[in-house]
């Protein structure tokens, strides 16, 4: 189906590899048509109550305003700096505050000049996306983004009902989250518009219906604000921990689930690189995105002695061709709260370079570990890699792929190269309903196997190559031809979602 302005959408674009091996395994009509589609597509808004805010004055409006005496403004740890230059202007602020204002403008001496925005209520709009729930409850990430649209989430909550599949965990797929830059919003305003997220979604929720996590613009902060506001007033709150997964370990999160997703990328990697027999120590990698799976992947790969020679994030590109110091970078971009928009630009042990640029640096393998359609076709044509390990969701356009495949760069498709996070989610879920707290060696050991068997069984699909090893059987999924990885990793979520519904039937 066209889009508004004749281009495909995104869905019906992913939609494509959907169909390619749904065609190959000869998939039920009725089957292909409950899965083509979401359960259900929830879009409603939520409200919140925004302070007010010094927010910077244009060049040409300070020059009518150059005269205005400067207000001493005592309590300045009251003015919390926003990303985008404003401020978070707090009541205590202005207590002590020896204040002149004109037509509503402020000067603060070493601040600037600033027009007070008046707060007040303010609507978002926000989604979920429940795709299936045939093999489990659905399961999927909260985001929190400027760009987010129904097309992008019914896009990622199908990626979710997909990644269950290959990862074997008894869940579904869903996405949601609220369109809202959250780099421009004070973390109380945040945790505000987070509880109202819940209170509104929360008959749609539950540990046994549909389970959030963290994803883009979210975190384990925003998990622990969404378990209080669903158990709140619930006798038996222990029960419901596990709503939502990635909460923080002290209060019923799992070991090893911040960096599980980076882990899970790590372990395809190595299975990658056993098969080419290829050293990951000294390989040179370039990682875009220094968020949670970003940086996680960079850190653990460089553990083991490959290097990290450019990164690339949403507000600048740095590369460091010796190997950039990641632990470092971590302190500067994450572990930083003067770096608002937790960005790499400015770290002082690299040199800043231009996107372009990064995409062209000779290297082994690029993590792409940020949004979605950042490998097109012309991105593809420039890459000097071997591999592309998709931490991110949907990073490659289809005539991306095409591209790839053409010039012989391996792929590790997303819906098995990201499955850790979601992996080490169902562990979280696991430990939840049993009240236990397992050890970050027993969570990695699980995750090592699950992802490592179902990664074999997805290149056994590929080569059609049908095996029963002591670890698994791929015989019951190859096809009787070869096909490229992503069909084959698809194939492998298609048989296994489409046993459900041969085998249960359907209810008329
Ligand atoms: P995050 O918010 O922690 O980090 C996102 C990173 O992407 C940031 O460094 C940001 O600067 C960068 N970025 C944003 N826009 C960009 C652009 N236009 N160009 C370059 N960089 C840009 O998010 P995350 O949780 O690390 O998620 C990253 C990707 O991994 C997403 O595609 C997400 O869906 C996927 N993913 C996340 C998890 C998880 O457990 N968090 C699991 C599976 C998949």
């Amino acid at each position: 189906m066209a889009g508004r302005i004749g281009k495909k959408s995104l869905f019906d674009e992913a939609m494509e590899t959907f169909h390619r091996a749904a065609d190959l395994i000869n998939m039920h009509p009725r089957v292909r048509l409950e899965i083509e589609e979401p359960d259900f597509e929830h879009i409603f808004y939520v409200t919140a109550d925004i302070r007010d805010r010094l927010v910077p004055l244009e060049a040409e409006e300070q020059a009518k305003v150059k005269d205005l005496a400067p207000s001493d403004v005592r309590a300045g740890e009251a003015l919390e700096p926003l990303a985008n230059g404003s401020f978070i202007l707090h009541r205590r602020a202005l207590l002590e505050a020896d204040l002149t204002l004109k037509k509503g403008v402020i000067n603060i001496p070493k601040k600037g000049f600033f027009r007070i925005e008046k707060g007040g209520p303010r609507k978002f709009k926000a989604y979920r996306i429940q795709h299936n729930q045939v093999r489990g409850p659905y399961k999927g990430g909260i985001r929190y983004h400027k760009d987010c649209s129904l097309d992008l989430f019914k896009t990622l909550a199908a990626d979710m009902t997909w990644k269950t599949a290959i990862a074997e965990v008894p869940f579904g797929g869903a996405k949601g989250g609220i369109k809202i830059d959250p780099f421009n919003y004070s973390k109380e305003e945040i945790e505000h518009l987070t509880l109202r997220f819940v209170y509104k979604a929360k008959g749609l929720m539950g540990p046994f219906i549909d389970i959030p996590a963290p994803d883009v613009g979210t975190n384990g902060e925003i998990m622990a604000y969404m378990m209080r506001q669903f158990t709140d007033g619930e006798r038996e709150r222990h029960k419901l921990r596990g709503v939502v997964t990635g909460k923080d370990v002290r209060i019923g999160g799992s070991e090893g689930r911040v960096k599980a997703t980076g882990q899970g990328v790590v372990y395809c990697i190595e299975e990658w690189a056993r098969e080419k027999q290829f050293d990951l120590k000294g390989a040179r990698v370039l990682v875009q995105g220094f968020g949670n799976v970003g940086s996680a992947t960079a850190e653990i790969l460089a553990a083991q002695g490959a290097k990290i020679v450019a990164v690339n994030d949403a507000n600048g590109s740095i590369a460091n061709d010796a190997g950039i110091d990641v632990a470092a970078l971590f302190a500067h971009a994450q572990a930083n709260p003067a770096n608002l928009r937790r960005t790499v630009a400015g770290f002082s042990g690299a040199k800043a370079i231009s996107k372009d640029d990064f995409w062209e640096i000779d290297a082994d393998i690029l993590v792409p570990a940020a949004l979605g359609e950042e490998i097109t076709g012309v991105v593809a044509e420039r890459l000097k890699v071997k591999l592309v390990a998709e931490g991110a969701n949907g990073p490659t356009t289809q005539e991306g792929d095409r591209v790839l495949q053409a010039r012989k760069i391996d792929v590790i498709p997303d819906i098995i190269c990201n499955a850790g996070g979601v992996t080490v989610s169902y562990y979280e879920w696991l430990q939840n309903q049993r009240l236990e707290h397992w050890t970050e060696g027993e969570v990695n050991r699980r995750l090592e196997q699950a992802i490592k068997k179902n990664y074999a069984l997805i290149r056994d699909i590929s080569r059609n190559r049908a095996q029963r090893t002591p670890l698994y059987d791929s015989r019951p999924y190859c096809v009787g031809q070869e096909t490229d990885i992503r069909t084959a990793a698809m194939v492998l979520a298609l048989k296994r979602i489409e046993a459900h519904y041969l085998l249960e039937g359907f209810s008329q």
